[in-house]
């Protein structure tokens, strides 16, 4: 069975970066009929909250990206102690006790020769002496130590990589105040919870090939790896310093639509064209993971404000009952509101604006040199209650008492009624005017 993972760490709100990310995993999953599993990378206790878990499972859920179920790191740490042990018996992992300054220092060197900064492995060369010296002075962390040889896979993505282990430093798995890190809990739960497919950011290219060599050292098996490009900003700017900007919850907010989002996602920088689905069913289907290419991809948020409007165009009027209601529009003419506004608003939240002129009506616009047409105008307004005729009949009413036609005829007569020089058409939007101030 396929089973996927989206795996954020609760020390944040989720941004559009790590979106795709859940998207492509989810899609991974659906379309294979397979389980898709919400991993809470939480090993670092200060900076992991409660709160930031809560609010990844609310915008989650407001995408309609569902999980079958949660896995938290935080609860999972004997069987890291264990997966620890396992490493030391079989000889790859061993503790090292240079200060951050002290590797600094070496890697420095290093580019300096011209060499790559990969870690010496001089805690290998320790005596036994040496180390015990070391060891009472400072705590140690704990490196794995990789075999030296081309780690190789065939990317989703990328397509055949292959990495020479001996170009990367052994990675700590375990901190000097004994905390576990990422890559060690990572591949523990790749490995028990059987994840067949790991879609994430190139950034984690490196860390896959330590983690392959990781998981075949504790007998599991590796899944299928695939890294997409990272986001850039719409001129190719790096997008890191914007994410807090671009946060889901902020976007949410400004009355994007989850649909739009979702849809953006599934095809932005992939060869195939961004549409907007009216389904997670749809999405499903035409996903393809190996249309997506390995150059960074840009985003630009305004692109996602035309998919919104016909996402909220695609509503139907049972779709949006509660909010209407909430309004208060009378649901009599609820479908032939919506009808109207549908067609007339960026967001959602646009909807009231049309609302409060069909309740209230609109201050009138008229221009200096229409005041007298748009006097006689109002004269024949025909009687209420308005129907779908009323604007023929006025309209025509209007042209022959002033001889006026087309544009200069219209457009008055809107602007006076609706206060904007814009908006549906009138013959639809005149039944709905419960008041008009002319
Ligand atoms: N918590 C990691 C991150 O957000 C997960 C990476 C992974 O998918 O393995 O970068």
């Amino acid at each position: 069975m396929t089973v996927t993972r989206f795996a954020p760490s609760p020390t944040g709100f989720l941004h559009v970066g790590n979106l795709r990310t859940a998207v492509f995993n989810y899609l991974i999953a659906r379309q294979a009929g397979g389980e898709f599993i919400l991993r809470l990378d939480d090993t670092d206790p200060e900076r992991s909250t409660q709160a930031y878990a809560d609010a990844i499972k609310e915008d989650l859920e407001w995408l309609g990206l569902t999980w079958d179920r949660v896995e938290t790191q935080s609860t999972r740490l004997d069987r890291y102690n264990a997966a620890a042990d396992e490493l030391r018996e079989k000889g790859r992992f061993y503790e090292a006790f240079e200060t951050p300054v002290e590797l600094d220092l070496k890697r420095k060197k290093q580019l300096n020769m011209g060499k790559p900064p990969v870690y010496d492995r001089s805690a290998l060369a320790l005596s036994d002496d040496e180390r015990a010296a070391l060891k009472a002075e400072r705590d140690g962390h704990w490196r794995f130590k990789l075999d030296h040889e081309r780690i190789e896979w065939t990317d989703g993505i990328l397509g055949d990589l292959s990495i020479d282990a001996a170009s990367v430093s052994d990675p700590v798995l375990i901190r000097g105040d004994g905390q576990f890190l990422y890559t060690l809990a990572s591949v523990c739960d790749d490995i028990d919870f059987g994840i067949t497919h790991v879609v994430r950011g190139s950034d984690h290219v490196t860390n896959t090939a330590t983690q392959i060599q990781i998981i075949e050292a504790l007998g599991g098996s590796v899944p299928s790896f695939a890294h997409h490009s990272l986001l850039t900003g719409p001129q190719g700017e790096a997008l890191s310093k914007r994410l807090g900007t671009l946060a889901l919850r902020d976007l949410r907010e400004a009355g994007i639509e989850p649909m739009a989002l979702v849809s953006m996602m599934a095809r932005l920088g992939s060869s195939e064209p961004i549409e907007l689905r009216s389904s997670m069913e749809e999405l499903v289907d035409g996903f393809n993971l190996s249309a997506f290419g390995a150059a960074p991809t840009k985003f630009d948020v305004e692109d996602l404000k035309p998919l919104t409007a016909k996402a909220v165009a695609s509503l139907s009027v049972a779709d949006m009952g509660e909010a209407l209601a909430e309004l208060g529009v009378p649901s009599e003419i609820a479908p032939a509101f919506w009808d109207v506004a549908k067609e007339n608003v960026a967001t959602r939240a646009e909807v009231a604006k049309w609302w409060a002129l069909c309740r209230d009506g609109a201050e009138p616009l008229i221009a200096e040199e229409d005041a007298e047409f748009v006097a006689t105008a109002k004269g024949l307004l025909p009687e209420g209650p308005w129907d779908g005729d009323s604007w023929g009949t006025w309209t025509s009413a209007v042209k022959e008492a002033t001889g006026r036609k087309g544009r200069g005829l219209f457009m008055p007569l809107r602007k006076a009624l609706t206060g904007m020089e814009h908006g549906p058409d009138m013959s639809k939007l005149m039944p709905l005017l419960q008041n008009v101030k002319l």
